[in-house]
């Protein structure tokens, strides 16, 4: 063979077909339908015409949502599809890259054949370096596409080779079968490693290169390389005179990692040494490692039955002197950095993580009296010692609070377990620290032993899984969640708790959440503690300042595993226990004793079996996903951007919206971060009031954040007007833009002239004329008017003072370019003028629109505002709660790093009762809020019109209070621009009066209740 074609997706990028599956999912499209409706149209449909560049991205996306639309018999919309599948294939499978530069170091030609197409930036899918391969032919630049016959032999003849001296590795049987009918030797790729091997015997050529996952040493890793090679030249007699290639693999962080590579015919090594610097004590115990690693071998010499495998070890060097700190060295062998296994095929998959329990298992299984290993760590109390440790190691590391963590150390040492056993602990499992062999998914070794001891083997366990409960492309250690598992063939982790319960003939693991919580706490300290190093420039690599960050994130999610293991606890409490009587009242919205005083409020009879979900862990697993996902938006993208927005907006060129805005915007709508709000699940997320609480409290926390998952006022709540009253040719004309974050619009009721508290003083008047109504009226304090992506106004007038009053009122829909609309000036709030969006006061003089653009009917307009405001206020809510948590935790960081009058200002009393009480109050709030979405999700907004009064009103006035004492906490500093505290408060204090003043809810309350 001189030749090697290979396939683009499914081959060097990943498979599109699972990716379609979560597209369909995501969407809500039937499942299936695309597939069938590319196999169902043939030659004639837009996939055949995308791919030979006939159609571009855009119009493939109208002409291909038709073509679903039929296929499916319902109305589907697949514009963003090309776009999903460019972010999931955007990452090459970097073994067949590897594979494909060792074949042209052997002289072999390779080629990409492709069917791709041309994206909508104008250049073709390829989302990897051309230079890669001697030949590319492009399905979508030259015209042709598989399984045709010209474009094979447009590609040998490119190569100039027969087709008997070419093999072609591709996913799809239909373009395998044409090769192979031309006479081309062809490769199914169902598993990329596989597919890799067969291709290695076919051409007995090496396909792996050594320096897979490593890059050139960074400087401030470097060390000296003579020395190291005189040691070497001395301890194992290496017989080479040149000096050794040195090369430092990309990932780990704990302790730097390298290759030592002398050329093809030796031993490939790996060197592991501390980082360089002063360490905390405990972590990098390089030499611990190397000596379990010898403990180990004598076992596996000695123990043979017992299977535990570690890699050999070469040698362990403990003087300084050599390279700086000590090192060791072992052999070098194959492992799998993203533990979703791309380009296997799922049954190899399950065979590589049953390998891992199998392995764990056998390591757990060890005799320790047998192995001589019983002085290897104390006997019992592992986790409640590990607890202590990883406390005092955070402790010692801790540069701002975490609450979470906060409540980990004091909720962990409380719900310890009872009935631990002792084995030896490896303390670091994970796919990545086991080298497999190339062929089979077989364990060849175990790696990382720095953390093993003697301990509770469910940790090990526990801490194997942690992979399940983090994003994809999560930093440092890559997740599986929002993976299809079983599609790929993953196990869940139930089902490797299954396996590892049956290998080690456990019934069950009640307290499995405990573990859990205790897994994530101990990466969490972990983290930290590369976060500090990070800051003392230390750290092993240059990840590592934004890995400390996400210390939070990991302790949040421990912290959500102890809510579960705890309610799990409190669900199987005797009632009378404890002291505990049972309750005379209900705060749950349920069936209560209608007539008793404290119930009426919670007597909510007509939706019995619908509890109130005031506990994060109840909500559906979905939705906590959204929210560890949003998290996890925020502090990656969102807040490091805090500042620079704040500058910007603050800058001359305000009114303009920054450039990154629109980055962010799309990032999060390729996540499904996107149109959370709505409860409408053909338009927008469909989660309820609840569910969207949790989410729209996260946002809260960062003024600019709302607009970043198109979840802003007044968007929302046009949105919804138009998703709920809109015709059809309205929702296509403003609604879809506006979901797509595409256009913004604003709402103009508010009137200078009159009271507009009173919505039924507004003068605005509509007049029909033939066809037409014309509009005229001045209207002021409109949201968004400012912004230049403002492009429809949802204006309210009356058309007529004769009705009875409250339908005297329409509302209209203005595009913003209509002659006569005119934005006269920016109104500010305490001087915040809000830019971009801005208030405006806008002029409608003879503004002329189409009878068409009246929403709903004439005379329609309260119906509608009412509408409106119900969810917009308990979104103002809803996000004020996040504001407030976030100076809250601002409060508490400060106070406890500032001093006066020679003592930390955490100590004062007075600081200690304003975190007390906004603790108490941001709680109550929250709880008032729950149980108002609550109540419009069960009974419906009206039912809830009185809850939705009381929060408007309770919120904004305490939360101002947090806000003002986490203010005060801060001095001067808190008023000023370079804290969000100052921006959080004008916007509380504003909504006092924004939806309607207080005065005018609390009339609306008191009545109810008399
Ligand atoms: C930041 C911000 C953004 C806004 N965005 C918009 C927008 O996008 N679109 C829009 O149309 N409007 C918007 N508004 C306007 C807002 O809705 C009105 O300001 C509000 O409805 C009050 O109307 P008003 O200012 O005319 O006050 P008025 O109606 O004149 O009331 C003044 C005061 O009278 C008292 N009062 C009124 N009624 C009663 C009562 N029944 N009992 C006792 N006291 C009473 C209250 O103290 C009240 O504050 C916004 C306002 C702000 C501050």
């Amino acid at each position: 063979f001189r030749a090697v074609i290979f396939d683009m997706g499914g081959v060097v990028l990943p498979s599109p077909f699972p990716m379609t599956k979560e597209y369909e999912l995501n969407k809500k499209i039937p499942a299936g339908t695309i597939w069938k409706t590319i196999k169902d149209y043939g030659e004639n449909g837009a996939w055949p015409k995308l791919e030979v560049g006939e159609i571009n991205a855009e119009e493939f996306g109208t002409i291909f949502s038709e073509e679903c639309s039929k296929t499916a018999c319902e109305k589907i919309e697949v514009h963003d599809f090309l776009e999903y599948l460019e972010i999931g294939m955007k990452n090459p499978i970097t073994e067949v890259l590897d594979a494909v530069n060792c074949l042209r170091q052997e002289g072999i030609k390779t080629a990409l054949l492709t069917n791709n197409w041309i994206q909508g930036d104008g250049k073709s899918l390829l989302p990897f370096s051309r230079n890669h391969f001697d030949v590319i032919v492009e399905s979508a630049v030259v015209g042709m596409h598989k399984p045709k016959f010209p474009i094979y032999n447009y590609c040998l003849s490119k190569l100039n080779v027969k087709p008997e001296e070419a093999i072609f590795l591709d996913d799809m049987q239909p373009n395998l079968v044409a090769a192979k009918s031309l006479g081309i030797h062809t490769i199914k790729v169902d598993d990329v490693h596989i597919a890799i091997n067969e291709l290695e015997h076919q051409l007995n050529v090496p396909l792996t290169s050594a320096t897979k996952g490593t890059r050139p040493v960074r400087k401030e890793m470097q060390f000296d390389v003579a020395s190291l090679t005189a040691y070497l030249n001395e301890k194992l007699n290496m017989g080479f005179t040149h000096v050794p290639e040195i090369r430092e693999f990309s990932h780990g962080q704990s302790n730097p990692t390298y290759l030592i590579d002398y050329g093809p015919n030796a031993k490939k090594m790996v060197l592991r040494k501390k980082p360089p610097g002063k360490l905390l004590p405990s972590a990098h115990a390089i030499e611990r490692e190397y000596r379990v690693y010898n403990v180990f071998n004598r076992i596996m010499s000695a123990l043979g039955q017992h299977g535990v495998k570690v890699p050999p070890v070469l040698d362990l060097c403990d003087d300084p002197l050599v390279i700086g700190t000590p090192f060791y060295l072992m052999e070098l062998g194959n492992i799998y950095k993203d533990p979703s296994l791309p380009g296997m095929n799922p049954q190899s998959r399950q065979q590589v993580y049953k390998a891992m329990v199998d392995t764990l298992c056998s390591i757990h299984k060890v005799d320790i009296n047998k192995a001589g290993l019983t002085d290897y760590g104390k006997h019992g109390n592992y986790v409640e010692r590990q607890v202590n440790i990883w406390t005092k190691q955070y402790k010692r590391s801790e540069t701002h609070s975490i609450p979470s963590m906060d409540r980990l150390m004091t909720w962990l040492p409380q719900h310890l377990p009872t009935n631990e056993t002792t084995t030896v602990v490896h303390g670091d499992i994970r796919i990545d620290n086991f080298i497999f062999r190339r062929d089979t998914p077989e364990v060849v070794a175990t790696l990382d032993w720095e953390l093993s001891t003697l301990g509770d083997p469910i940790s090990d366990l526990a801490y194997s899984c942690i992979p399940h409960f983090l994003p994809v492309n999560f930093p440092i250690i890559s997740g599986l969640k929002g993976v299809n598992m079983n599609e790929l063939g993953i196990p869940t982790h139930e089902k490797i708790l299954e396996m590892y319960c049956e290998k080690m003939n456990l019934h069950q693991i009640d307290n499995f959440d405990f573990y859990m919580a205790f897994s994530f706490f101990r990466v969490a300290s972990i983290l930290q503690g590369v976060f500090k190093r990070s800051t003392q420039g230390q750290a092993s690599s240059d990840k590592a300042s934004a890995t400390g960050k996400l210390a939070e994130h990991m302790s949040d999610i421990g912290w959500s595993f102890a809510s579960k293991e705890g309610f799990k606890l409190f669900n199987k409490m005797n009632p009378t226990i404890g002291g505990g009587a049972t309750r005379k009242y209900s705060s749950r919205a349920g069936k209560a004793k209608c007539g008793s005083v404290f119930v009426r409020s919670w007597c909510l009879a007509v939706y019995t079996r619908n509890k109130l979900k005031s506990l994060f862990s109840a909500l559906p697993q979905s939705t906590q996903e959204l929210h560890s996902k949003l998290e996890c938006f925020m502090t990656e993208h969102v807040l490091p951007l805090e500042e620079t927005f704040s500058r910007y907006y603050s800058s001359d060129k305000k009114w303009t919206p920054h450039p990154e805005l629109e980055n962010l915007k799309a990032k999060a709508k390729s996540e499904g971060l996107w149109n959370l709000f709505l409860p409408n699940k053909e338009y927008g997320a469909g989660l309820t009031n609840v569910e969207y609480a949790y989410l729209c409290e996260i946002m809260g926390s960062c003024l600019y954040a709302p607009e970043v998952f198109n979840c802003s006022a007044p968007d929302t709540g046009n949105m919804e007007v138009l998703s709920e009253f809109g015709t059809e040719e309205q929702k296509q004309k403003w609604l879809l833009p506006l979901l797509n974050g595409e256009i913004r619009s604003c709402f103009a009721m508010t009137e200078p002239k009159v009271a507009s508290s009173d919505a039924t003083n507004i003068e605005s008047s509509i007049v029909e004329d033939g066809d037409n109504l014309v509009l005229n009226g001045r209207k002021w304090w409109t949201s968004g008017a400012m912004d230049p992506r403002m492009k429809i106004i949802i204006f309210m007038g009356k058309n007529d003072p004769n009705a009875i009053k409250h339908q005297q009122q329409s509302m209209v829909l203005v595009p913003a370019s209509t002659p006569g609309v005119k934005v006269m000036r920016p109104l500010t709030v305490f001087g915040f003028d809000d830019a971009p969006v801005g208030h405006g006061e806008v002029a409608f003089d003879d503004v002329i629109v189409p009878k068409e653009n009246m929403i709903l009917k004439a005379g329609a307009g309260f119906q509608i505002a009412q509408a409106r405001l119900g969810p917009g206020r308990i979104h103002h809510c809803m996000r004020l709660i996040g504001s407030a948590e976030r100076s809250l935790q601002l409060m508490k960081q400060r106070v406890k790093s500032r001093v006066a009058f020679g003592r930390a200002l955490s100590t004062r009393d007075t600081i200690l009762r304003d975190i007390a009480t906004s603790r108490i109050e941001i709680d109550q709030c929250r709880l008032l809020v729950l149980k108002t979405a609550h109540m419009m999700d069960v009974a419906g907004n009206k039912a809830a019109a009185k809850e939705i009064a009381m929060i408007k009103v309770s919120v904004p006035t305490t939360v101002s209070r947090v806000i003002d004492r986490a203010m005060q906490s801060f001095g001067a500093a808190g008023l000023s621009g370079d804290f969000p505290m100052a921006g959080f408060y004008v916007w509380s204090r504003a909504l006092r009066i924004a939806d309607g003043p207080d005065a005018v809810h609390e009339a609306a309350i008191a009545k109810r209740e008399l």
